[in-house]
């Protein structure tokens, strides 16, 4: 597997494949990777020449307050596990590397959309997000790029992103992997110590209970959401974001749930944000 830090080495690589007729798959990730982000590079694999799966701890999506310093980072592990899913290019920048001096050129979405869900928490986000990985779709140009739905939102806002920037890459969104006992796989899962991972359950649990009423047929999107909310709001150690019914590609709030809307929640468990969601009728 090739470690590249420079933008200069990726174009190399990335121009000598495409001379050989092979096509490119990216996996933008910040790193300490798990077995959600592994799902991501086996489906690059399974459909893409070459794998490139970019580990960069991205600024501009962190406000000052958030954790871009203590996000947890081990490049080897990352490494170990890339090459073990048959990554072939693991693009490893620095902040100098991917961002000039000062630069101030960003792509954003300038409607509600990005002020929605976690916008309304986290205000600069997405367009450090829509940003970064238009830097990447340029740096790599892939045929194909992977996004898990663990981040719906994101995943919504970065296929509007490239059909309005008419980027030619299709969008392959991925389901949620989890835990044994359900958690979503994050990298911030360990901030939580024991007593807090018992806690975070009720993401998972609310999740499972909010899907099982729609299938059984409840589409009030607020009879849905207070059953869900009433089980995170039992655990003492969990406070509520937000748990919302949002259409599945505008991101506005729906008061029915149905086929390809997003009930996504973003909950505090002590001091650690985490995020999960289901779409009515599955992924898409
Ligand atoms: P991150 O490193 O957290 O920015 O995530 C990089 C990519 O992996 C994003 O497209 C995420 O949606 C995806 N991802 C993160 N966790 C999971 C998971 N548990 N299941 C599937 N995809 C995930």
């Amino acid at each position: 597997m090739i470690i590249a830090k420079t933008i200069k080495e990726v174009r190399e690589y990335v121009k000598k494949w495409r001379g050989e007729g092979q096509s490119i798959g990216l996996v933008p990730t910040m790193g300490y990777l798990h077995d959600g982000h592994a799902s991501l590079v086996d489906k690059a694999r399974s459909e893409c020449g070459k794998v490139v799966v970019s580990d960069f701890v991205n600024p501009t999506q962190f406000s000052p307050n958030e954790d871009l310093q203590s996000y947890p980072r081990d490049f080897e592990h990352d490494c170990k596990l890339l090459e073990e899913h048959g990554c072939d290019l693991v693009f490893y920048p620095s902040v100098e590397e991917m961002y000039e001096p000062n630069a101030a050129t960003y792509v954003e979405i300038l409607d509600e959309m990005p002020k929605q869900l976690c916008g309304k928490t986290r205000p600069i986000h997405f367009r450090g997000v829509c940003t970064v990985v238009s830097k990447l779709f340029n740096i790599v140009q892939p045929d194909k790029a992977f996004f898990g739905q663990k981040d719906a939102q994101q995943l919504a806002i970065i296929r509007r992103m490239v059909k309005e920037m008419s980027y030619g890459i299709e969008i392959i969104g991925c389901p949620i992997v989890r835990e044994s006992d359900g958690l979503a796989k994050s990298s911030r899962n360990t901030y939580l110590n024991a007593e807090e991972r018992k806690a975070a359950l009720v993401l998972s649990k609310a999740v499972f209970r909010g899907e099982e009423l729609v299938k059984s047929g409840v589409i009030d999107s607020e009879k849905v959401l207070s059953e869900m909310r009433a089980i995170i709001t039992a655990e003492p150690l969990a406070k509520i974001d937000y748990v919302s019914a949002v259409d599945g590609v505008t991101m506005q709030p729906v008061t029915e749930i149905t086929n390809g809307v997003l009930v996504a929640m973003a909950v505090y468990i002590g001091k650690t944000r985490l995020i999960d969601n289901f779409i009515a009728g599955g992924l898409k």
